[in-house]
Protein backbone atom coordinates (compact mmCIF):
# COMPACT_ATOMS: atom_id res chain seq x y z
CA UNK A 1 0.00 0.00 0.00
CA UNK A 2 0.71 3.11 -1.03
CA UNK A 3 2.34 5.15 2.20
CA UNK A 4 1.42 8.40 3.00
CA UNK A 5 3.26 11.59 3.08
CA UNK A 6 4.23 13.35 6.60
CA UNK A 7 3.98 16.90 6.74
CA UNK A 8 5.57 19.24 9.48
CA UNK A 9 3.44 22.11 9.97
CA UNK A 10 5.06 24.84 12.07
CA UNK A 11 2.86 28.58 12.28
CA UNK A 12 3.84 31.62 14.60
CA UNK A 13 3.00 31.70 17.85
CA UNK A 14 -0.18 33.92 17.45
CA UNK A 15 -3.59 33.22 16.57
CA UNK A 16 -3.63 34.56 13.22
CA UNK A 17 -1.21 32.39 12.48
CA UNK A 18 -2.49 29.30 13.90
CA UNK A 19 -6.00 29.58 12.74
CA UNK A 20 -4.92 29.26 8.68
CA UNK A 21 -2.70 26.91 8.93
CA UNK A 22 -4.48 24.16 11.12
CA UNK A 23 -7.07 24.70 8.67
CA UNK A 24 -4.80 23.37 6.74
CA UNK A 25 -3.97 20.86 8.46
CA UNK A 26 -7.27 19.24 8.72
CA UNK A 27 -7.62 19.85 4.97
CA UNK A 28 -3.86 17.71 4.47
CA UNK A 29 -5.76 14.81 7.00
CA UNK A 30 -8.73 14.72 5.21
CA UNK A 31 -6.69 13.85 2.17
CA UNK A 32 -4.41 11.07 3.77
CA UNK A 33 -1.50 12.89 4.36
CA UNK A 34 -0.12 12.55 8.00
CA UNK A 35 0.51 15.94 9.84
CA UNK A 36 2.57 17.13 12.74
CA UNK A 37 1.19 20.13 13.86
CA UNK A 38 3.72 22.01 15.63
CA UNK A 39 2.82 24.95 18.11
CA UNK A 40 5.04 26.55 21.43
CA UNK A 41 4.70 25.20 24.53
CA UNK A 42 2.92 28.39 25.30
CA UNK A 43 0.30 28.77 22.67
CA UNK A 44 -0.90 25.42 23.01
CA UNK A 45 -1.26 25.24 26.56
CA UNK A 46 -3.52 28.42 25.37
CA UNK A 47 -5.31 27.71 22.68
CA UNK A 48 -7.84 25.58 24.64
CA UNK A 49 -9.92 24.28 22.06
CA UNK A 50 -7.60 22.66 19.35
CA UNK A 51 -9.50 19.98 18.02
CA UNK A 52 -8.42 16.46 19.33
CA UNK A 53 -7.50 13.50 18.06
CA UNK A 54 -10.65 12.02 16.71
CA UNK A 55 -11.43 9.34 14.02
CA UNK A 56 -12.39 12.48 11.80
CA UNK A 57 -8.74 13.12 11.61
CA UNK A 58 -6.65 10.26 13.26
CA UNK A 59 -3.37 11.14 11.18
CA UNK A 60 -2.98 14.78 12.74
CA UNK A 61 -0.83 15.11 15.20
CA UNK A 62 0.13 18.15 17.59
CA UNK A 63 3.52 18.50 19.00
CA UNK A 64 5.08 21.33 21.07
CA UNK A 65 8.47 23.19 21.38
CA UNK A 66 9.63 25.43 23.70
CA UNK A 67 9.74 29.67 22.24
CA UNK A 68 12.79 30.17 25.11
CA UNK A 69 10.80 32.33 27.27
CA UNK A 70 9.70 31.43 30.83
CA UNK A 71 6.50 30.04 31.39
CA UNK A 72 5.19 33.47 33.13
CA UNK A 73 6.69 35.91 31.00
CA UNK A 74 4.27 38.15 29.29
CA UNK A 75 4.18 37.30 25.48
CA UNK A 76 2.55 40.21 23.54
CA UNK A 77 3.23 42.63 20.80
CA UNK A 78 5.15 45.34 22.71
CA UNK A 79 7.25 42.22 23.60
CA UNK A 80 7.38 40.74 20.11
CA UNK A 81 11.47 41.49 19.64
CA UNK A 82 12.35 39.44 22.78
CA UNK A 83 9.87 36.11 21.50
CA UNK A 84 11.84 36.74 17.90
CA UNK A 85 15.23 37.05 19.63
CA UNK A 86 14.18 33.56 21.66
CA UNK A 87 12.75 31.72 18.76
CA UNK A 88 15.73 32.02 17.19
CA UNK A 89 18.64 31.06 19.83
CA UNK A 90 16.38 28.89 21.78
CA UNK A 91 13.71 27.10 19.31
CA UNK A 92 15.79 27.03 16.05
CA UNK A 93 18.64 24.29 17.44
CA UNK A 94 15.68 22.34 19.56
CA UNK A 95 13.83 22.80 16.00
CA UNK A 96 16.89 20.96 14.72
CA UNK A 97 17.10 17.81 16.81
CA UNK A 98 13.06 17.58 16.47
CA UNK A 99 13.07 17.64 12.71
CA UNK A 100 16.23 15.63 12.62
CA UNK A 101 14.73 12.77 14.33
CA UNK A 102 11.50 12.61 12.88
CA UNK A 103 12.78 12.96 9.40
CA UNK A 104 15.50 9.80 9.34
CA UNK A 105 14.50 7.96 12.89
CA UNK A 106 10.71 7.82 12.71
CA UNK A 107 8.75 4.97 11.08
CA UNK A 108 6.81 7.60 8.75
CA UNK A 109 9.83 10.44 7.95
CA UNK A 110 8.56 13.80 7.73
CA UNK A 111 9.55 14.14 3.69
CA UNK A 112 8.32 18.22 3.84
CA UNK A 113 8.17 21.31 6.17
CA UNK A 114 5.32 23.87 5.50
CA UNK A 115 6.63 26.87 7.78
CA UNK A 116 5.51 30.23 8.73
CA UNK A 117 6.75 33.04 6.36
CA UNK A 118 7.87 34.19 9.66
CA UNK A 119 9.80 31.13 11.10
CA UNK A 120 12.60 31.80 8.43
CA UNK A 121 14.61 29.60 11.06
CA UNK A 122 12.80 26.68 9.98
CA UNK A 123 13.88 27.23 6.27
CA UNK A 124 17.52 26.99 7.10
CA UNK A 125 17.08 23.73 8.98
CA UNK A 126 14.90 21.97 6.58
CA UNK A 127 17.73 22.89 4.09
CA UNK A 128 20.39 21.66 6.22
CA UNK A 129 18.92 18.30 6.74
CA UNK A 130 17.73 18.30 3.13
CA UNK A 131 14.02 18.26 3.60
CA UNK A 132 11.45 20.11 1.48
CA UNK A 133 10.28 23.43 2.55
CA UNK A 134 7.28 25.29 1.58
CA UNK A 135 6.52 28.28 2.87
CA UNK A 136 3.02 29.48 4.11
CA UNK A 137 2.30 33.37 4.34
CA UNK A 138 -0.61 34.34 7.31
CA UNK A 139 -0.84 37.74 6.13
CA UNK A 140 -2.20 38.88 2.58
CA UNK A 141 -0.48 39.25 -0.54
CA UNK A 142 -1.22 43.08 -0.74
CA UNK A 143 1.27 43.52 2.14
CA UNK A 144 4.05 40.60 0.83
CA UNK A 145 4.74 42.73 -2.24
CA UNK A 146 5.60 46.16 -0.56
CA UNK A 147 7.86 43.42 2.05
CA UNK A 148 9.64 41.90 -1.07
CA UNK A 149 10.21 45.69 -2.58
CA UNK A 150 11.90 46.88 0.72
CA UNK A 151 15.29 46.54 -0.74
CA UNK A 152 14.52 48.84 -3.43
CA UNK A 153 12.65 51.04 -1.16
CA UNK A 154 15.10 51.43 1.24
CA UNK A 155 17.54 52.49 -1.96
CA UNK A 156 15.66 54.75 -3.03
CA UNK A 157 15.65 56.58 0.48
CA UNK A 158 11.63 55.64 0.57
CA UNK A 159 12.14 54.34 4.04
CA UNK A 160 11.74 54.79 7.25
CA UNK A 161 8.16 56.89 7.11
CA UNK A 162 8.63 59.89 9.15
CA UNK A 163 5.82 61.60 10.49
CA UNK A 164 6.14 64.93 8.45
CA UNK A 165 5.72 62.64 5.17
CA UNK A 166 3.04 60.24 6.16
CA UNK A 167 1.10 61.52 3.26
CA UNK A 168 3.65 61.21 0.53
CA UNK A 169 2.63 58.50 -2.35
CA UNK A 170 5.13 55.89 -2.92
CA UNK A 171 7.07 55.93 -6.17
CA UNK A 172 8.49 53.76 -8.69
CA UNK A 173 6.98 50.34 -7.29
CA UNK A 174 4.18 48.64 -9.96
CA UNK A 175 1.10 47.69 -8.30
CA UNK A 176 2.05 50.23 -5.32
CA UNK A 177 2.70 53.50 -6.99
CA UNK A 178 -0.26 56.10 -6.93
CA UNK A 179 -2.32 53.69 -4.63
CA UNK A 180 -0.13 53.40 -1.18
CA UNK A 181 0.72 56.57 0.71
CA UNK A 182 3.83 56.42 2.84
CA UNK A 183 0.99 55.68 6.06
CA UNK A 184 -0.14 52.63 3.92
CA UNK A 185 2.87 50.84 4.03
CA UNK A 186 3.16 47.97 6.65
CA UNK A 187 3.91 48.82 10.37
CA UNK A 188 7.60 48.23 10.61
CA UNK A 189 7.96 50.82 7.72
CA UNK A 190 7.81 53.06 10.27
CA UNK A 191 10.69 51.85 12.19
CA UNK A 192 14.39 52.61 11.94
CA UNK A 193 16.13 50.72 9.40
CA UNK A 194 18.27 49.29 12.21
CA UNK A 195 15.74 48.33 14.62
CA UNK A 196 15.65 44.82 15.60
CA UNK A 197 11.68 44.65 14.51
CA UNK A 198 12.89 45.70 10.88
CA UNK A 199 15.85 43.60 10.48
CA UNK A 200 14.11 40.85 11.34
CA UNK A 201 11.34 40.79 8.88
CA UNK A 202 14.47 41.85 6.04
CA UNK A 203 15.87 38.67 7.35
CA UNK A 204 12.55 36.58 7.05
CA UNK A 205 11.35 37.90 3.34
CA UNK A 206 15.21 36.76 2.20
CA UNK A 207 14.74 33.80 3.42
CA UNK A 208 11.48 33.21 2.06
CA UNK A 209 12.64 34.28 -1.17
CA UNK A 210 15.06 30.79 -1.07
CA UNK A 211 11.93 28.04 -1.17
CA UNK A 212 11.13 27.14 -4.19
CA UNK A 213 7.07 27.33 -3.37
CA UNK A 214 4.49 29.83 -1.73
CA UNK A 215 1.32 29.13 -0.30
CA UNK A 216 -1.01 32.53 0.05
CA UNK A 217 -4.59 32.53 1.98
CA UNK A 218 -5.57 34.39 -1.06
CA UNK A 219 -8.37 33.76 -3.87
CA UNK A 220 -7.74 34.13 -7.32
CA UNK A 221 -9.01 37.56 -9.16
CA UNK A 222 -8.97 39.18 -5.23
CA UNK A 223 -5.35 40.88 -5.80
CA UNK A 224 -4.64 39.55 -9.21
CA UNK A 225 -2.47 42.29 -10.23
CA UNK A 226 -0.44 41.61 -7.04
CA UNK A 227 0.05 38.23 -7.28
CA UNK A 228 1.16 38.70 -10.96
CA UNK A 229 4.02 40.85 -9.04
CA UNK A 230 5.10 38.44 -6.93
CA UNK A 231 4.68 34.97 -9.34
CA UNK A 232 7.73 35.19 -11.00
CA UNK A 233 9.75 34.91 -7.49
CA UNK A 234 8.75 31.54 -6.59
CA UNK A 235 8.36 28.50 -9.11
CA UNK A 236 4.83 27.57 -7.49
CA UNK A 237 2.35 29.45 -5.97
CA UNK A 238 -1.17 28.11 -4.41
CA UNK A 239 -4.00 30.37 -3.71
CA UNK A 240 -6.30 28.05 -1.72
CA UNK A 241 -8.22 30.82 0.48
CA UNK A 242 -9.91 31.95 2.29
CA UNK A 243 -8.64 28.70 3.92
CA UNK A 244 -11.68 28.11 6.55
CA UNK A 245 -14.00 28.52 3.46
CA UNK A 246 -12.04 25.92 1.64
CA UNK A 247 -12.21 24.04 5.01
CA UNK A 248 -16.41 24.72 4.93
CA UNK A 249 -16.78 23.48 1.74
CA UNK A 250 -14.32 20.44 1.34
CA UNK A 251 -15.67 18.40 4.71
CA UNK A 252 -18.62 17.20 5.15
CA UNK A 253 -20.92 19.24 7.00
CA UNK A 254 -21.67 16.32 9.91
CA UNK A 255 -18.25 16.45 10.43
CA UNK A 256 -17.78 19.80 10.49
CA UNK A 257 -20.55 20.13 13.49
CA UNK A 258 -19.03 17.50 15.52
CA UNK A 259 -15.79 19.60 15.49
CA UNK A 260 -16.25 21.20 18.47
CA UNK A 261 -12.93 23.21 17.78
CA UNK A 262 -14.34 24.38 14.22
CA UNK A 263 -12.65 27.76 13.27
CA UNK A 264 -13.15 28.94 17.27
CA UNK A 265 -9.76 27.74 18.94
CA UNK A 266 -10.85 29.83 22.25
CA UNK A 267 -14.10 29.53 24.27
CA UNK A 268 -16.54 31.54 22.67
CA UNK A 269 -19.67 33.44 24.91
CA UNK A 270 -22.24 32.64 23.08
CA UNK A 271 -24.57 34.82 24.48
CA UNK A 272 -24.00 36.59 22.26
CA UNK A 273 -26.09 34.77 19.22
CA UNK A 274 -28.62 34.89 21.51
CA UNK A 275 -28.59 38.51 21.94
CA UNK A 276 -27.76 38.74 17.95
CA UNK A 277 -31.05 36.34 17.26
CA UNK A 278 -33.25 39.58 19.20
CA UNK A 279 -31.41 42.46 17.15
CA UNK A 280 -33.24 43.56 13.69
CA UNK A 281 -32.08 42.46 9.83
CA UNK A 282 -28.52 44.29 10.04
CA UNK A 283 -28.82 46.85 12.02
CA UNK A 284 -25.80 45.35 14.34
CA UNK A 285 -22.50 46.65 13.94
CA UNK A 286 -19.44 43.94 15.34
CA UNK A 287 -16.88 45.58 16.70
CA UNK A 288 -13.13 43.45 17.15
CA UNK A 289 -10.04 44.68 16.85
CA UNK A 290 -8.08 41.18 17.17
CA UNK A 291 -6.24 38.99 19.45
CA UNK A 292 -2.59 41.46 18.94
CA UNK A 293 -3.52 45.05 19.40
CA UNK A 294 -3.07 47.49 22.13
CA UNK A 295 -5.51 50.49 22.25
CA UNK A 296 -5.19 53.56 24.94
CA UNK A 297 -7.92 53.41 27.56
CA UNK A 298 -8.72 57.05 26.01
CA UNK A 299 -9.01 55.42 22.62
CA UNK A 300 -11.33 52.61 23.65
CA UNK A 301 -13.60 55.52 25.03
CA UNK A 302 -13.35 57.37 21.95
CA UNK A 303 -14.73 54.27 20.23
CA UNK A 304 -17.60 53.87 22.52
CA UNK A 305 -18.70 57.22 22.27
CA UNK A 306 -18.60 56.69 18.71
CA UNK A 307 -20.40 53.66 18.30
CA UNK A 308 -23.23 55.04 20.72
CA UNK A 309 -23.69 58.42 19.11
CA UNK A 310 -24.03 56.46 16.03
CA UNK A 311 -27.16 54.75 17.09
CA UNK A 312 -26.34 51.56 15.90
CA UNK A 313 -26.58 48.58 18.30
CA UNK A 314 -23.31 46.58 18.62
CA UNK A 315 -21.68 43.93 19.66
CA UNK A 316 -18.11 44.52 20.90
CA UNK A 317 -15.31 42.16 21.51
CA UNK A 318 -12.78 43.65 24.16
CA UNK A 319 -10.48 41.73 25.26
CA UNK A 320 -8.84 41.35 28.68
CA UNK A 321 -5.22 42.83 27.62
CA UNK A 322 -6.73 45.06 24.68
CA UNK A 323 -6.01 47.55 26.81
CA UNK A 324 -1.99 49.07 27.55
CA UNK A 325 -0.09 49.84 30.09
CA UNK A 326 -1.02 50.41 33.86
CA UNK A 327 -4.68 51.15 32.90
CA UNK A 328 -4.95 47.64 31.94
CA UNK A 329 -5.68 46.80 35.45
CA UNK A 330 -9.25 47.93 35.08
CA UNK A 331 -9.63 46.63 31.46
CA UNK A 332 -13.04 47.56 30.97
CA UNK A 333 -14.20 51.27 31.87
CA UNK A 334 -17.46 51.60 34.46
CA UNK A 335 -18.79 53.79 31.53
CA UNK A 336 -18.72 50.78 28.65
CA UNK A 337 -20.33 48.61 30.75
CA UNK A 338 -22.95 50.79 32.40
CA UNK A 339 -23.96 52.44 29.75
CA UNK A 340 -23.64 49.96 27.35
CA UNK A 341 -26.65 48.63 28.70
CA UNK A 342 -29.18 49.93 26.42
CA UNK A 343 -28.08 49.28 22.89
CA UNK A 344 -24.32 47.44 23.12
CA UNK A 345 -23.34 43.70 24.01
CA UNK A 346 -19.83 42.85 25.09
CA UNK A 347 -17.88 39.86 25.19
CA UNK A 348 -14.72 38.56 25.85
CA UNK A 349 -14.57 36.21 22.94
CA UNK A 350 -17.13 35.92 20.18
CA UNK A 351 -17.33 32.83 17.20
CA UNK A 352 -16.41 35.83 15.56
CA UNK A 353 -17.24 33.78 11.87
CA UNK A 354 -21.19 32.66 12.66
CA UNK A 355 -21.32 36.48 14.24
CA UNK A 356 -20.38 38.00 11.04
CA UNK A 357 -22.75 35.06 8.82
CA UNK A 358 -25.62 36.31 11.46
CA UNK A 359 -28.50 38.40 9.65
CA UNK A 360 -28.85 40.86 12.19
CA UNK A 361 -25.08 42.36 11.93
CA UNK A 362 -24.47 44.74 8.91
CA UNK A 363 -21.02 46.90 9.83
CA UNK A 364 -17.51 45.40 10.89
CA UNK A 365 -15.45 47.61 12.82
CA UNK A 366 -12.30 45.80 12.63
CA UNK A 367 -8.59 46.04 12.70
CA UNK A 368 -8.25 44.65 9.61
CA UNK A 369 -6.04 41.61 10.91
CA UNK A 370 -6.17 39.31 7.46
CA UNK A 371 -8.32 36.82 8.48
CA UNK A 372 -10.51 39.29 10.00
CA UNK A 373 -10.50 40.65 6.64
CA UNK A 374 -11.35 37.74 4.54
CA UNK A 375 -13.89 36.81 7.10
CA UNK A 376 -15.52 40.20 6.85
CA UNK A 377 -15.90 39.30 2.82
CA UNK A 378 -16.66 35.75 2.75
CA UNK A 379 -19.57 37.54 4.84
CA UNK A 380 -20.07 40.26 2.83
CA UNK A 381 -20.33 42.75 5.75
CA UNK A 382 -18.84 46.02 4.60
CA UNK A 383 -16.05 47.60 7.40
CA UNK A 384 -15.30 50.45 9.14
CA UNK A 385 -11.05 49.97 9.54
CA UNK A 386 -8.76 51.15 12.22
CA UNK A 387 -5.35 49.23 11.46
CA UNK A 388 -2.56 49.17 14.23
CA UNK A 389 0.27 47.35 13.09
CA UNK A 390 1.58 44.40 10.86
CA UNK A 391 -0.30 43.94 7.51
CA UNK A 392 -3.15 46.01 8.57
CA UNK A 393 -2.18 49.28 7.11
CA UNK A 394 -2.25 48.06 3.93
CA UNK A 395 -5.05 46.17 3.96
CA UNK A 396 -7.42 48.57 5.41
CA UNK A 397 -6.17 50.75 1.82
CA UNK A 398 -6.86 47.80 0.19
CA UNK A 399 -10.61 47.63 1.23
CA UNK A 400 -10.97 50.89 0.66
CA UNK A 401 -9.23 51.96 -1.98
CA UNK A 402 -9.34 48.65 -4.21
CA UNK A 403 -12.00 46.86 -3.53
CA UNK A 404 -14.03 49.73 -2.02
CA UNK A 405 -16.21 48.05 0.61
CA UNK A 406 -14.99 50.13 3.64
CA UNK A 407 -13.72 52.97 5.13
CA UNK A 408 -10.49 53.51 6.39
CA UNK A 409 -9.67 55.52 9.62
CA UNK A 410 -6.18 55.33 10.16
CA UNK A 411 -4.34 57.20 12.11
CA UNK A 412 -7.10 58.94 13.37
CA UNK A 413 -9.61 57.90 16.46
CA UNK A 414 -11.69 60.53 17.12
CA UNK A 415 -15.59 60.10 18.62
CA UNK A 416 -16.68 61.95 15.63
CA UNK A 417 -14.75 60.25 12.75
CA UNK A 418 -15.97 57.10 14.40
CA UNK A 419 -19.97 58.18 14.33
CA UNK A 420 -19.74 59.38 10.58
CA UNK A 421 -18.04 56.45 9.41
CA UNK A 422 -20.49 53.68 11.00
CA UNK A 423 -23.55 55.23 9.84
CA UNK A 424 -22.11 55.81 5.91
CA UNK A 425 -21.10 51.93 6.12
CA UNK A 426 -25.02 50.91 8.14
CA UNK A 427 -26.82 53.48 5.48
CA UNK A 428 -25.77 56.47 3.46
CA UNK A 429 -22.93 54.32 1.74
CA UNK A 430 -24.25 51.20 2.19
CA UNK A 431 -25.64 50.50 -1.33
CA UNK A 432 -22.35 51.76 -3.10
CA UNK A 433 -20.40 49.25 -1.05
CA UNK A 434 -22.50 46.26 -1.52
CA UNK A 435 -22.55 47.08 -5.54
CA UNK A 436 -18.68 46.30 -5.05
CA UNK A 437 -18.79 43.74 -1.81
CA UNK A 438 -21.40 41.23 -4.16
CA UNK A 439 -19.07 39.86 -6.70
CA UNK A 440 -16.08 39.77 -4.48
CA UNK A 441 -18.64 37.63 -2.24
CA UNK A 442 -19.56 35.97 -5.19
CA UNK A 443 -15.86 35.11 -6.31
CA UNK A 444 -15.10 34.07 -2.59
CA UNK A 445 -17.61 31.26 -2.68
CA UNK A 446 -17.02 29.96 -5.95
CA UNK A 447 -13.38 29.62 -5.64
CA UNK A 448 -13.60 27.15 -2.44
CA UNK A 449 -16.63 24.73 -4.17
CA UNK A 450 -15.48 22.20 -6.64
CA UNK A 451 -13.97 23.14 -9.85
CA UNK A 452 -12.82 26.81 -8.08
CA UNK A 453 -9.88 27.88 -8.27
CA UNK A 454 -8.88 27.18 -4.56
CA UNK A 455 -10.05 23.80 -4.33
CA UNK A 456 -8.20 22.79 -7.26
CA UNK A 457 -4.96 24.74 -6.08
CA UNK A 458 -5.50 22.36 -2.66
CA UNK A 459 -5.63 19.65 -4.48
CA UNK A 460 -2.69 20.53 -6.67
CA UNK A 461 -0.46 21.24 -3.42
CA UNK A 462 -1.67 17.84 -2.49
CA UNK A 463 -0.46 16.38 -5.97
CA UNK A 464 3.10 17.71 -5.22
CA UNK A 465 3.32 17.25 -2.05
CA UNK A 466 3.43 13.60 -2.62
CA UNK A 467 5.62 13.23 -5.66
CA UNK A 468 8.39 14.55 -3.28
N1 LIG B 1 -11.51 35.89 16.55
C1 LIG B 1 -12.55 35.17 17.08
N2 LIG B 1 -13.27 35.73 18.10
C2 LIG B 1 -13.00 36.95 18.61
C3 LIG B 1 -11.91 37.69 18.05
C4 LIG B 1 -11.20 37.13 17.02
O1 LIG B 1 -12.86 34.07 16.64
O2 LIG B 1 -13.69 37.37 19.53
C5 LIG B 1 -10.73 35.29 15.46
C6 LIG B 1 -11.11 35.88 14.13
O3 LIG B 1 -12.21 35.17 13.59
C7 LIG B 1 -9.84 35.74 13.31
C8 LIG B 1 -8.74 35.70 14.35
O4 LIG B 1 -9.35 35.58 15.62
O5 LIG B 1 -9.86 34.53 12.60
C9 LIG B 1 -7.89 36.96 14.37
O6 LIG B 1 -7.04 36.94 13.28
P1 LIG B 1 -6.72 38.25 12.46
O7 LIG B 1 -5.76 37.87 11.38
O8 LIG B 1 -7.94 38.91 12.01
O9 LIG B 1 -6.05 39.23 13.50
P2 LIG B 1 -4.85 39.10 14.54
O10 LIG B 1 -5.45 38.62 15.78
O11 LIG B 1 -3.84 38.16 13.97
O12 LIG B 1 -4.37 40.50 14.66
Amino acid sequence: MEQQPHILLLPFPALGHIKPLLSLAELLCQAGLHVTFLNTDHMHRSLTRLPQPSSHFPTLHFDSISDGLPTDHPRNMKLIGELMISLKSVTKPRFRDLLAELSTKSERPVTCVIADGIMSFAVDIAKELGVRVITFWAFSPCCLWPFLCLPKLIEEGQLPVGDDDMDRMIKGVPGIEGLLRRRDLPSICRRQLDSPIFQFYVEQIKAMTQTSALILNTFDHLEDPTLSYIAPLFSKIYTIGPLTALLTSRIKHDILQSLSSFNNLCEADRSCITWLDSQSLRSVVYVSFGTTGLMKRSQLLEFWHGLVNSGKPFLWVVRRDDIEGAEAEHPIPEELQEGTKERGFLVDWAPQEEVLAHQAVGGFLTHNGWNSTLEGIVAGVPMVCWPTLADQQINSRWVSEVWRIGLDMKDTCDRSTIERMIRAVMEARREEMMRSMDPIVKLAHDCVNHGGSSYHNLDKLIEDIKEI
